[in-house]
């Protein structure tokens, strides 16, 4: 594509992909990449450039490399942690033209796809032949299975069947250089070496950008189940999802709202008539052998009755279950109905300290005056506090990322983690201190300088800077 700019490098970076409008560089253009879903921070790329294999990325990227040029990858900008972010001006590599499904194996159960591909879609394409595929974010008709890979994401029924690097069996990735590598290769997993997929899933776009995928397809469930349980007591509901999981029962999803997202979820696009005066509703699946469903059922209900459930519906049929499970995974959004803004958050506790954790962010709502609602994949101990904010206001942003970050010391201080799918990003680098020694993060970003030594692809994500350490720790003493 030809350009008419002075720039000598979007001049070089047109020639290097292939079709119309295949690079923008003009500020107005640049403006809707200068976040993903992470909003409280805005920088303009250099240039975005769209290529349509992986020929074209590895140019792209050998021409950054060898010029200096700080570059990232983005698939749908989903990512609610600002790993697409171009802090440093990057040019972004958008795989959004490299969509297609490449290949579907049922008798191996595995597809190929590029990385742009809409992780819905994919089930979509094999739904009639009976399969699907597992991880399920709640942005799965629209987020990239590309994505997904750099931030391992989960999603409500990774409970039961693990998250996005449990049903990866290969990569293709250009290294940082402009090098193309196979990781797993034939989509056989466990090759000798170390385990480059493991590194690789999960990475945040920091180690390489992946352009082909192979997959772990599934065979649909015989039968399955949903039900939501109402809890007038939030300690209940909580007491009753740890319950659920020690007496030796997995559902396919167990996910929890609270009382201030139940008022945001029937505000929204997709209301179900939950009660307004509840503190908690479950929603829980089981899926298996048809002749097992009730038997899991039952047993999930007798211990809901002991921690006092109020309520308890079962999906009389598909378009019902299919409403409710909109209604839930609709939810992040759905806050906009009840909120200027929201912040989202993503710890991750034990299941046994679910009570109290809750206790404290909601000590920690009251004491700051902003109103947290929690959506979580509760069985997974995978907490969403969001804290509603109103930018208009000055100072609330500030104070909201703050609230963000104490929720996230709770998880940390109760044994967990600060992020369970969403991953660092820009957003939690510092938090990452929360749970890792000095030494624990360099050991880590020696790796990074492995891959990255130049670190030109997506610098500034996923570690905290050197030297905040002792700023950080004066800023918890105060809070
Ligand atoms: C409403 C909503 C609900 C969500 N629910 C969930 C949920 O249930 N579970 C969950 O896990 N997440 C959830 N997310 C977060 C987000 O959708 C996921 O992190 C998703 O995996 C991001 O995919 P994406 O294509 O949008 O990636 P992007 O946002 O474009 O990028 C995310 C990161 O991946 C890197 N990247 C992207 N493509 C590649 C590639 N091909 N190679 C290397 N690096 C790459 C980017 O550099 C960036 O660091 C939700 C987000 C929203 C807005």
């Amino acid at each position: 594509m030809k350009v008419p700019v002075q720039d000598r490098h979007i001049v070089q970076l047109a020639r290097l992909v292939s079709g119309p409008r295949s690079i923008l560089y003009k500020k107005a253009d640049l403006a809707a990449y200068d976040c993903d879903g992470f909003t409280v921070q805005k920088h303009l790329p250099k240039a975005v450039v769209f290529p349509k294999n992986t020929e074209e990325v590895a140019a792209v990227v050998k021409y950054c490399s060898e010029n200096g040029l700080p570059f990232l990858a983005r698939g749908a900008g989903t990512g609610l942690s600002g790993g697409a972010i171009p802090i440093n001006g990057e040019v972004i590599i958008s795989l959004t033209r490299m969509k297609r499904l490449l290949s579907v194996d049922l008798e191996n159960r595995r597809a190929v796809v590029e990385p742009g591909f809409i992780n819905l879609k994919l089930t979509n394409a094999v739904s009639d032949k009976e399969y699907y595929y597992a991880p399920d974010p709640s942005s799965q008709y629209c987020c990239t299975i590309g994505g997904n890979v750099a931030e391992n994401a989960g999603g409500a029924h990774c409970l039961k069947y693990g998250v996005t690097t449990n049903h990866i069996l290969g990569l293709e990735v250009v290294l940082p250089n402009g090098e193309i590598i196979e990781i797993g290769k034939n989509g056989i997993p466990d090759a000798p070496g170390y385990d480059l997929l493991g590194l690789l899933t999960g990475s945040e776009g920091t180690l390489g950008i992946v352009t082909k995928i192979t997959v772990r397809i599934l065979k649909n469930p015989e039968a399955k189940q949903t039900v939501l349980a109402y809890f007038d007591n939030i300690e209940d509901g909580s007491q009753a999802v740890s319950d659920i999981i020690s007496a030796g029962i997995v559902p396919a999803a167990l996910e929890m709202m609270d009382q201030i997202a139940i008022e945001g979820v029937e505000a929204a696009a997709f209301p179900v008539g939950h009660p307004k005066d509840i503190e908690a509703v479950l929603l829980i699946e089981v899926d298996g052998i048809k002749a097992g469903i009730q038997e899991q059922i039952d047993q999930i209900l007798e211990v809901c009755k002991k921690r006092n459930v109020r309520e308890v519906r079962a999906a009389r049929n598909e378009e019902e279950r299919e409403r409710w499970w909109a209604n839930r995974k609709t939810g992040f959004g759905a806050m906009g109905a009840i909120s200027h803004d929201y912040l989202v958050q993503d710890g991750v506790i034990p299941r046994s300290k679910l009570p109290e954790v809750l206790r404290r962010i909601h000590k920690i709502s009251k004491d700051s005056g902003l109103r947290i609602a929690n959506i979580f994949h509760a069985g997974d101990g995978n907490l969403h506090p969001l804290v509603l904010f109103d930018s208009r206001i000055p100072g609330e942003t500030e104070r909201a990322i703050k609230v963000g970050s104490a929720c996230l010391k709770v998880c940390a201080d109760a044994g967990g983690t600060i992020t369970g799918e969403h991953g660092v990003g820009i957003e939690k680098r510092e938090e990452m201190r929360f749970v890792f020694k000095d030494e624990e993060i360099s050991a880590q970003t020696d790796i990074r300088k492995v891959f990255n030594p130049d670190n030109l692809l997506n610098a500034g994500k996923l570690f905290p800077t050197p030297g905040k350490c002792a700023e950080m720790k004066q800023e918890l003493k105060k809070a």
